[in-house]
């Protein structure tokens, strides 16, 4: 490519709004443009490494032996009424009508549209199993798109879907993709770890997600450093002690004044007990409705855990003015013995263990003391509630929990049947008999891989792409171009370099010195070859590698071949 002919489009200055360093850098580095809140267009340089991700996951896929499809975006309401997301989805699921006054969606996801494809196609247990995927757009209405191609309203996945006659052919395609999502990752060059994560409330199901470590990651995983146990935060579990908690009550259950004192770490000081006697107790809303749920004070409820303990599809704390408004309780008072309001007491493991209890008395300025769990107020429900963090002990063998941040690339799930049964995706076993298939979902977020691969590759002068990512692999760089001798000399290099395949940059613009070596550090470009006066006339190209930001001589007529080796075959285009 010649710069000359190109449209680079670099920025000093990245957009206002740009609040994470991935957006900051593709914007800069022009590879996107904002052209509405989560709707990017993505610029030539952008498209490219866009192409290499798609490239690197459409080759593993084939490989895994998935079968390419295309499926429409626009997508008709009667199927996810079928499945009853229409009325499940919420607010990200963009709903419109055609000229006919008939309802449409734009696909967030295509689950019903490929069990359509299936249902009508498939009938028979000897054509199973078969997994389908595509690469292309969804459009999810997010509520703050904000991140750049980290999170956009419309972006591109690569989205597989399996279907099966049985759970061991599931759990064998499952397999098969976590090997080729752990391919596709390590070929992008990154640093990541697949964890286990929250099934929500199909229950049973395994699935993991693909996390690629670095600091600006929306989650948090835990991971053991005895043996590979490594899970979301919203799902990860610990080792629980065993045996009672704290000391056997005194007296009886009895009323303490504590005025003004609401918060655990306030209330266990001035009673001089040990928060993990307290029982914090809290309102959350879900899908079915209120729940009060209850844990140790020296833990919190994780929202995902207290969601699947209940079944629900949805749970969030409450916010605190509503509790106070609809049950009337002071906010810091709120405890399980005869809560005003007939709520479904959901309490965690550790909440049995104690002998008794402190906890909130449902009026203002007052705790009770001496509370005995299941003696004083009767659980509805116990469970594993609480969240995990880092130094408890893993749940599978000595070792420690550790805490990192992770942003979710990839995400593998175990369906079950929950799509089959309600879509009729049928099929006729061996003894002619019908019944539901057996379903994997697998995604990967293209844009959000490249993104991911910046927040963990980059410096004070722009990105550091992983070398199979690069919009391109190498730039040369003649610094005078009214030099006719050295601009022929860099002409050489650059096709030699083009002749072997690997997508390289000739910067032929008659811009300063200065600019032609900022843009090309802003960029990434693995591979910098620089041909300046002096060096020309001695014979010698200059070429940095950018990650170590190295610099060797290497003689003009070996510049290609240098590139060449240690470039890989597979970010080759030809
Ligand atoms: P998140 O929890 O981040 O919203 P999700 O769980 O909704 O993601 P999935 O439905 O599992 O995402 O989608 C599969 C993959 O698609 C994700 O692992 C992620 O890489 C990507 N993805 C999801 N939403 C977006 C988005 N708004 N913008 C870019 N990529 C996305
Ligand atoms: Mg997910």
């Amino acid at each position: 490519m010649r710069l000359s002919r190109y449209l680079l489009a670099t920025l000093r200055e990245a957009p206002k709004d740009a609040e994470v360093t991935s957006y900051k850098l593709m914007a800069r580095a022009g590879m996107v443009r904002q052209l509405a809140a989560g709707i990017y267009d993505l610029l030539p340089t952008g498209l490219r490494v866009i192409r290499h991700v798609e490239r690197i996951v459409r080759e593993e896929m084939n490989r895994a032996g998935a079968l390419e499809v295309s499926l429409p975006v626009v997508q008709p309401a009667e199927l996810w009424k079928e499945s009853n997301r229409w009325d499940e989805y919420g607010k990200e699921l963009l709903r419109f009508k055609d000229r006919h006054e008939r309802d449409f969606v734009l696909g967030p996801t295509h689950e019903e549209v490929i069990s359509d494809l299936v249902r009508r196609d498939v009938s028979s247990y000897r054509q199973l199993p078969l997994n389908f995927y595509q690469i292309h757009t969804k459009f999810r209405d997010e509520i703050r798109p904000r991140f750049g191609l980290m999170r956009g309203r419309e972006f591109v996945m690569k989205d597989a879907y399996s279907f099966h006659a049985s759970q061991a052919s599931l759990d064998d395609e499952y397999d098969k993709m976590y090997a080729a999502y752990t391919r596709i990752f390590t070929r992008c060059g990154l640093e990541f770890r697949a964890v286990e994560a929250d099934t929500g409330s199909i229950g049973g199901s395994a699935s993991h997600e693909f996390m690629v470590l670095a600091e600006s990651g929306e989650d948090e995983i835990l991971f053991s450093d005895a043996c590979d146990y490594a899970a979301n935060v919203e799902k990860a579990t610990f080792r629980r002690g065993e045996g009672p908690i704290g000391t056997l009550p005194v007296s009886g259950m009895a009323e303490v004044s504590t005025p003004n004192l609401r918060s655990i770490a306030e209330v266990s000081n001035f009673l001089g007990a040990a928060a993990q006697t307290m029982i914090k107790t809290l309102v959350f809303e879900t899908s079915d409705g209120y729940v009060l749920a209850c844990c140790t004070g020296d833990r919190d409820v994780g929202e995902a855990k207290l969601k699947n303990a209940v079944g629900a599809a949805w749970a969030k704390f409450a916010e605190l003015t509503e509790v106070e408004k609809k049950f009337g309780v002071p906010v810091g008072f709120l405890g399980p013995v005869k809560f005003p309001g007939k709520l479904k007491i959901v309490v965690d493991r550790d909440v049995m263990r104690l002998q008794s209890g402190i906890t909130g008395a449902n009026r203002t300025d007052f705790h009770l003391q001496h509370v005995v769990p299941g003696r004083d107020f009767q659980a509805d429900l116990v469970a594993d509630l609480v969240t995990a963090r880092a130094g408890d002990p893993c749940p599978r063998s000595n070792g420690t929990l550790s805490s990192a941040r992770g942003i979710e690339v990839g995400h593998i799930f175990k369906l079950g049947t929950k799509y089959s049964e309600k879509l009729g995706v049928t099929f006729l076993d061996e003894q002619g008999k019908s019944a539901p298939m057996l379903m994997g979902c697998y995604g990967i977020g293209i844009g959000r891989t490249a993104a991911a691969a910046i927040e963990q590759n980059h410096d004070d002068k722009g990105i550091v792409w992983p070398t199979a990512l690069a919009p391109f692999a190498a730039a040369v760089v003649p610094l005078d171009l009214r030099n006719d001798d050295l601009c022929t000399a860099a002409e050489r290099i650059y096709q030699d370099i083009l002749d072997a395949g690997i997508d390289v940059y000739i910067d032929d613009r008659s811009e300063r010195p200065g600019v032609k070596l900022n843009d090309c550090e802003l960029l990434g470009i693995p591979y910098r070859i620089v041909l300046g006066k002096r060096g020309f006339e001695n014979g010698i190209a200059e070429i940095t590698d950018r990650r170590t930001s190295t610099m060797q001589e290497v003689p003009l007529g070996d510049a290609a071949h240098y590139v060449r080796e240690r470039t890989p075959n597979t970010t080759r285009s030809a």
